[in-house]
């Protein structure tokens, strides 16, 4: 799959479309749902989601972006840097529902400065070395991955790409001034997969999605033997860092002060998690080179 040129017009359109259709589309999908004419599912912490594609559809498309990705960027391929990510994913995969992903997950250390992290359906997850050099230790790390995972889990991408093509039906139905054919089908694609961020398109996750991937994932990294308390502490830090040049990461986020609340709320659900966990990991971190200055991969 190769990316077709994306303009910051054709994005900036899309969510003045996404805008004037919202309260449409609320009420449309309310409607379908009722008439059951489509996917209607419930997500992992109780939303109506709507879901047009199986399961293999986006494990295809998680897949071949990755491919992509691994041409487009570095690859680290520093041992110890290797080894502390993989000892973090072994433990957060081994406690994911295998209806999520049968068999072994890719994971991927990307040599690039940029504070960034992703995870696809499909089992594939990227980690950047800049991201590595904001993380004090392996329980961050896993408070990041099973953020990552947690999209994965919530099936982020198959309810944005859905939700996607559902504006464009809804925009032909609602007769709107913007003909649903100016939108590139694989402008949606790449957007529901999240990867927008990487391809500098600003076309991130919903805040609704990133509240939900904090919670799905701290009871990931908490189950997994992590200390949940330093997911806070990340994102403490996360906030410092920020002050003076925001990380990719973040910009798509929540606020900091929300996101730390949400994750403090949640801690008295995820230490009982964490204090029964079987098997506590150690996973040293080691040194982190430092990374590659990697351009953004803009092909606008
Ligand atoms: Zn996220």
């Amino acid at each position: 799959m190769s990316f077709e040129p994306l303009t910051f017009t054709l994005i900036v359109k899309e969510l003045t479309q996404r805008r004037l259709i919202m309260n449409f589309k609320r009420t449309l999908l309310t409607t379908l749902c009722i008439s059951s004419l489509l996917a209607c599912s419930t997500s992992p912490t109780g939303r109506n989601q709507l879901l047009f594609h199986s399961a293999g559809e986006l494990n295809k498309m998680g897949a071949q972006s990755f491919e992509q990705m691994k041409q487009d960027v570095p690859i680290s391929s520093d041992k110890a840097v290797n080894h502390f990510v993989q000892c973090v994913a072994d433990q957060i995969t081994k406690n994911v529902d295998s209806s999520v992903h049968q068999g072994e997950w890719e994971v991927v250390v990307f040599d690039s400065e940029q504070v960034n992290a992703f995870a696809l359906p499909g089992g594939k997850i990227g980690i950047y070395t800049g991201i590595l050099e904001v993380t004090e230790n392996d329980d961050q790390l896993a408070a990041i991955m099973g953020h990552e995972v947690g999209h994965v889990i919530a099936q982020h991408s198959n309810e944005r790409l859905s939700s996607g093509q559902l504006s464009q039906a809804a925009l032909i139905i609602a007769g709107t001034a913007v003909a649903a054919s100016d939108v590139d089908n694989e402008a949606l694609w790449i957007a529901g997969l999240g990867l927008g961020i990487q391809y500098g398109i600003l076309m991130p996750y919903g805040r609704t999605h990133e509240t939900e991937a904090d919670i799905i994932g701290q009871e990931l990294m908490a189950k997994s033997g992590f200390n949940p308390q330093e997911s806070v502490k990340l994102w403490q830090n996360m906030a410092k860092q920020s002050e003076s040049s925001p990380p990719e990461f973040l910009s798509t986020h929540p606020s900091h002060q929300t996101r730390i609340n949400g994750l403090t709320n949640n801690l008295k659900k995820t230490m009982p998690l964490y204090q029964g966990a079987s098997f506590k990991p150690v996973c040293d971190k080691p040194i982190i080179p430092t990374p590659k200055k990697h351009e953004v991969a803009t092909k606008s």
